[in-house]
C-alpha cells in the first residue's frame, strides 16, 4: 500500500494539528452564522468592513449586468477587459507608481513575480516568517534560496554579502500571523548597499496603514526606487478578490511576458474589478474606518494586558495572543466559541512550533462593546483553562 493516507491523517489528529473548515452560513462580517451558530467574529481579514458594503455589492451586480460573469479567456488572449484595465490604472495612481498589474490571487501574484524575476544563478532572501506563498515562490524559482531571521537586518546583511546573481529580498509588509511591521527603511538601505531589489507583499497593510490606506510604503514614505516591487491583495481590506503588483513600466511589461501564473490563467470576472474600483474609493476616502480601527486596537491591547496575556508587538488589526501549545490554543478557542465568540487558533506549520496562538483580528465594523464582550469571554475562558493544564 504506497499511499497510507489514513495513518497520516490519524497522526495529524493526534498532534492537535487536524484542520477543519467552519461552514459560514451568512455573509462575511463581524456577526456571522457558523455551523448553525450565531457568533461575534474576530477572525476574518475584512479589516475595513467592505466585503459586504452595499455600494461594493451594487458595483459588483451592475458589473455583472454590463460585462457578464466569466472573464472568458486569459489576459493575453481576449480576457483583458475595460474594468480590469481601469482598475490597473486606478491602482497605479493609488500606489503612486507608473503601472500596476491585476492578478487573480495573492498567491499567484507572489508565485508569478518571484519566478519571473529570479532563477538559476540568482539569489532570493526571505524573512523566515514570510507568508507561505512567498516561501513557495522562492523555492519554485530555482534561485539560491535562504531565509534570514525575522526582521533581523544583520542576518539579512550576512546573506547579502554572499549572494550571487540578481538578488531579490522578499518580505511581508505586515506579518500575517504576528501583525508586526517589516523594518523597511533599514531593510531597503541594506539591500541597496548590495545592489539587491526589495519586494514587499503588503497584503495586510493596504487599507490599514498610511493616511490614505496606502499601506506600509505610505506609512514609511518609501518610493519605487526603494521598493521596486510592491504587492497588494484585494481579498483583505479591499473586501473583494484578486491581487496586484505595482512598479515600473519595465517591471510590469516583464511580468506580462514572463509570469506564468499571470499568463496561463483565465482573467478574474470583470465584475470583481468593478467592485474593487468602488471599494478602492471607500478605502482611500473613508478615513473614519482607519480611525475606528486605531481606537479598537488601543482598547483591545489595554484590556488584554490587564488580563496578563501575552500580546504580540503589533500596531495593526492583527492582534494575536501567544498561547504556546496547539492543544491549549484549541481549548481557548473552543471556550470562546461556547460564549458566542469566534477566534481561530493558528497552529504549526502555519506558525513556528511552540507558538500556537489565538489570531484575533479587528474590523472597523466592531464596536467598543464588541471588544468588551471579547475581553470578558477571554477572562472566563482563562478561568476555565488555567495556564499549565
Ligand atoms: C492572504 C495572503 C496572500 C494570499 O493572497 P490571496 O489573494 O488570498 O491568494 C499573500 N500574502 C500574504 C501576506 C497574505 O496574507
Amino acid at each position: 500500500m504506497p499511499f497510507d493516507l489514513s495513518s497520516r491523517l490519524a497522526e495529524r489528529r493526534a498532534a492537535h494539528l487536524y484542520r477543519q473548515r467552519p461552514l459560514l452560513e451568512s455573509p462575511q462580517g463581524v456577526r456571522v452564522v457558523v455551523d448553525g451558530q450565531p457568533l461575534l467574529a474576530f477572525c476574518n481579514n475584512d479589516y475595513l468592513g467592505l466585503a459586504s458594503h452595499p455600494a461594493v455589492i451594487e458595483a459588483f451586480a451592475e458589473g455583472a449586468r454590463q460585462w457578464g460573469v466569466g472573464g472568458g479567456a486569459s489576459h493575453l488572449v481576449v480576457g483583458h477587459s475595460s474594468p480590469h484595465h481601469a482598475l490597473e490604472e486606478a491602482l497605479a495612481e493609488f500606489t503612486g507608481r507608473p503601472r500596476a498589474l491585476l492578478l487573480s490571487s495573492g498567491y499567484m501574484a507572489n508565485l508569478g513575480t518571484v519566478t519571473a524575476l529570479v532563477g538559476q544563478g540568482d539569489t532570493v532572501l526571505e524573512d523566515r516568517l514570510n507568508h507561505a506563498s512567498l516561501l513557495d515562490a522562492g523555492l519554485l524559482s530555482g534561485a539560491r534560496f535562504s531565509r534570514y531571521l525575522h526582521n533581523d537586518i544583520e542576518s539579512l546583511g550576512s546573506r547579502l554579502a554572499k549572494a550571487e546573481g540578481n538578488t531579490l529580498v522578499v518580505t511581508d509588509g505586515v506579518f500575517s500571523m504576528d501583525g508586526d511591521l517589516a523594518e523597511l527603511p533599514a531593510l531597503c538601505a541594506k539591500a541597496r548597499e548590495h545592489g539587491a531589489w526589495v519586494m514587499v507583499d503588503d497584503a495586510h497593510g493596504f487599507g490599514c496603514l498610511g493616511r490614505n490606506g496606502g499601506g506600509i510604503v505610505e506609512h514609511f514614505g518609501l518610493n519605487v526606487d526603494q521598493v521596486p516591487v510592491l504587492i497588494g491583495t484585494l481579498g483583505k481590506a479591499f473586501g473583494t478578490a484578486g491581487a496586484f503588483v505595482a512598479g515600473s513600466e519595465e517591471l510590469i511589461e516583464s511580468l506580462i511576458q514572463f509570469a506564468r501564473p499571470y499568463i496561463y490563467t483565465t482573467s478574474q470576472p470583470p465584475a470583481v474589478a468593478c467592485a474593487t474600483l468602488r471599494s478602492l474609493q471607500l478605502l482611500q476616502g473613508e478615513h473614519w474606518r482607519r480611525e475606528r480601527l486605531a481606537q479598537l486596537i488601543a482598547q483591545f491591547r489595554l484590556g488584554v494586558s490587564a488580563l496578563g496575556l501575552n500580546l504580540m508587538d503589533s500596531p495593526t488589526p492583527i492582534q494575536p495572543i501567544l498561547v504556546g501549545s496547539s492543544e491549549r490554543a484549541l481549548g481557548l478557542s473552543a471556550a470562546l466559541r461556547r460564549r458566542g465568540i469566534l477566534v481561530t487558533a493558528i497552529r504549526p506549520p502555519t506558525v513556528p512550533r511552540g507558538t500556537a496562538r489565538l489570531r484575533v483580528t479587528l474590523s472597523a465594523l466592531h464596536s467598543e462593546d464588541d471588544v468588551n464582550q471579547l475581553l470578558e469571554a477571554l477572562q472566563q475562558a482563562l478561568r476555565e483553562l488555567p495556564e499549565g493544564e
